[in-house]
């Protein structure tokens, strides 16, 4: 067999929304053509982010069930904490309710100011608590856009203050390409060569490992879920968003040998968090959480996860729109500069037609979220790309959900010719691509 499928039935069903032509373009106004603005009940399809947005198993719901919610030493603390130790080889596991808090656990431990933390790309929470523990977040990213630059990392211990080095796998910012072994390797002798930790940024270790049993001849064959105890065991230190490939709602995780640090860190998670055994989730949480980590590596979801994204990218660019190639597992990229040339902000024009020709969401990494504002009031500095994504939700949609965002693909494209630019006219000072009021140029 070759036809792929959802490797699973659907027994919980949730009502989707077709709001009409006329209240999309309401809504859209009413949002100053920010689809984060909109209202989810006026989306068809949503798919502006894969975190925090899966579909949870039956055994993850009944795993709800059993949570203990004893304030200390709780049951769900145990099963969860054994989880991760299986998983990672690292004894100290200390639940926190999101990656950021993870990653502000962790660098606040280990920078000093003016010291650096390097990376093949910082996601942009990392680079922002990299910087407020008054450090300097280098991004040294392989062409591959996956890996990390092995002899720039090599020369940065001679210009810098190294404090650390952070794998994020799969590499976020550059469009989910994976850290392959071989790099995770290299990169751990030079950390040993320097004395300095190596941490992963393991958001999507899952699909990481995935990429490595199709893409490494060493690990053809082998199990996802072996490779990713491989990969966590190259590691000093690991963070997580377990949004993602912990297929649940909330939560996240730092795991770490080092009792001192480890000591450090829960001093922190205490003051911000919560008491260590539950680090601001309810126990019900990290049952779900601990299940879902387990069901995360199945070759089977893997397979249909990697099989629908390709899928997905190759009717897209059937219908003329510009796929950014390869496709990851977790979302396809667009190049909106290429197929609205000349227009402003053209990833945001382009969000805006496909929400009202079928009430998509997906979200703009352009110039309205990387550029950056003329201090001297001159026009903005773009991004180098303008990229729309389409993230795919874990077990959310099936094919047909998919089939539908194609065909209004296909009749944006089609129109494309008469698509405005956009202009901002109103902009608040950080992350204004949350918050900004745009409006079409006619
Ligand atoms: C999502 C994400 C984070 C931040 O996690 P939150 O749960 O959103 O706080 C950090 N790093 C990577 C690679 C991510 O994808």
């Amino acid at each position: 067999m070759t036809a792929f499928m959802e490797p699973f039935r659907i027994k919980s069903v949730e009502p989707i929304a077709f709001p009409t032509a006329a209240e999309r373009r309401a809504a859209l106004e009413a949002a100053g053509y920010n689809l984060f603005k909109i209202d989810a009940d006026q989306i068809t399809i949503d798919l502006l982010t894969d975190s925090g947005t899966g579909a949870m198993s039956a055994a993850q719901w009944s795993a709800l069930l059993s949570g203990d919610e004893s304030y200390a030493g709780a049951r769900s603390f145990r099963r969860f904490e054994s989880v991760v130790r299986d998983l990672t080889g690292f004894a100290e596991v200390l639940p926190v309710h999101q990656g950021r808090a993870a990653e502000r656990l962790v660098l606040s431990a280990l920078l000093k100011p003016g010291q650096a933390s390097v990376s093949n790309t910082h996601f942009d929470t990392t680079r922002a608590h990299v910087e407020l523990a008054g450090g300097k977040a280098v991004d040294l990213p392989a062409p591959d856009g996956g890996n990390i630059d092995l002899v720039r990392l090599r020369a940065s211990f001679a210009t810098e203050d190294v404090a650390c080095v952070v794998l994020t796998v799969t590499n976020n910012g550059l469009g989910g390409k994976p850290v392959l072994m071989e790099n995770i390797r290299a990169t751990r002798a030079i950390c040993d060569e320097f004395g300095v930790p190596l941490t992963l940024d393991a958001a999507r270790f899952a699909e990481n490992a995935y990429l490595i049993t199709e893409l490494e001849p060493e690990f053809t064959g082998h199990s996802p879920r072996k490779v990713a105890e491989l990969m966590f065991r190259s590691a000093d230190i690991i963070w997580a968003s377990l949004k993602k490939d912990g297929i649940a709602n909330i939560g996240g995780l730092v795991a770490l040998n080092d009792p001192d640090l480890a000591a450090r860190c829960r001093l922190e998670l205490i003051a911000y968090e919560g008491f260590p055994t539950y680090g601001g989730l309810a126990g019900r949480d990290l049952d779900a959480l601990a299940q879902g980590l387990l069901e995360v590596t199945e070759p089977s979801y893997l397979r249909y996860r990697a099989e629908s994204a390709r899928w997905f990218g190759e009717a897209l660019r059937a219908v003329g729109m510009p796929v950014v190639e390869p496709v990851g597992l977790h979302a396809v990229y667009i190049d909106a500069g290429e197929l609205l040339p000349g227009r402003n902000l053209p990833a945001n024009a382009l969000l805006a037609e496909l929400y009202l020709e079928g009430g998509i969401r997906a979200s703009e990494l352009g110039t309205l979220a990387f550029g950056r504002v003329d201090p001297a009031g001159g026009p903005d500095i773009p991004s180098a790309r303008e990229l729309v994504r389409f993230c795919l939700p874990r077990r959310v949609y099936t094919r047909s959900h998919l089939e539908y965002v194609v065909e209004a693909a296909a009749a944006v494209v089609k129109r494309a010719e008469a698509i405005p630019g956009y202009r901002i006219v109103h902009q608040d000072p950080v992350m204004r691509h949350f918050t900004a009021r745009l409006a079409p140029m006619l």
